[in-house]
């Protein structure tokens, strides 16, 4: 009988042991639970944010030339989609193409991603009137430089804040929130929504509302590969400032437009 009890209470004690000591794993791996309910898909080591270089933060890197990135092929891209993306994101891009496939659910990356060199092609183009926003040409129709810079930021990033600089996010099927709303688009947004997560994937361009006061407009269309793109955030807000976003025409309008706390930092809260 003493026995029995020596026992337990050593099998009580071990049990208590054993479940501090994993304590740290399950905290760490608390916040990707709550995106992604298939770990073992999943990469363990989450780049430490103090560690991820400011070149890939701002976009200035040539991915074609760095070996963290890879080149998208087809069936998984089409188009402009056929660029580069990280590794890893692309790695769990592949997972949940394959089971968006056997749902019979086609998704296709449409743009994956953008360096800062690119995104000022883009932006510079619209700030400039060659290439026209909403069917004008903005440095006429906007004189001001914030309000200019705030047309174009209803759908295009400022050179340096574009999460497309980060590898880790991808525009997917359209570029359209109608196409998603009906029809076969529809089809793919319930499955994204119902299934992205399992695959580290969150939106982080939902509708603007209370939990959403800033930034972009809703893209359904644009998904984000947590696990990467969550330490990147982070690093994002401990070392860029406004000093940082430079290089391109309008960017004194930065600072004033507070971009940083407003558009990059402007995301749905469940992405973060
Ligand atoms: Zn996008």
């Amino acid at each position: 009988m003493l026995l029995l009890r020596l026992f337990l209470i050593v099998l009580l004690a071990y049990g208590l042991l054993g479940s501090c000591s994993r304590r740290p794993e399950k905290e760490q791996k608390e916040g990707l639970t709550e995106y992604a309910s298939n770990i073992d898909t999943l990469p363990h080591d989450w780049p430490v944010p103090a560690s991820i270089p400011t070149k890939y933060l701002l976009g200035k890197y040539e991915p074609s030339q760095d070996s963290l990135f890879v080149k998208v092929e087809p069936p998984y891209g089409q188009d402009n989609g056929l660029g580069y993306l990280h590794k890893e994101t692309y790695e769990a891009f592949k997972r949940m193409h394959e089971a968006a496939k056997s749902d019979g659910i086609s998704l296709v990356i449409k743009s994956p991603t953008r360096n800062f060199y690119r995104q000022k092609e883009i932006w510079e183009a619209k700030w400039n009137g060659s290439r026209k926003v909403e069917g004008q040409n903005l440095s006429k129709s906007v004189p001001d430089p914030v309000q200019r810079a705030l047309v174009i930021l209803r759908y295009s990033s400022m050179p340096g804040t574009s999460r497309h600089h980060w590898g880790t996010d991808i525009d997917l099927n359209a570029f359209e929130n109608d196409y998603f709303k009906s029809g076969q688009g529809l089809k793919e947004y319930n499955w994204l929504q119902a299934h992205a997560h399992e695959y580290g994937f969150c939106q982080p361009y939902t509708p603007k509302g209370p939990e959403r006061p800033d930034g972009y407009e809703e893209e359904r269309w644009h998904w984000s590969y947590l696990p990467l793109s969550r330490p990147y955030l982070e690093a994002y807000s401990l070392s860029i400032t406004h000093d940082s976003i430079r290089g391109f025409a309008g960017a004194e309008t930065a600072a004033r437009i507070d971009v940083i706390s407003k558009y990059v930092m402007g995301i749905n809260p469940a992405c973060k």
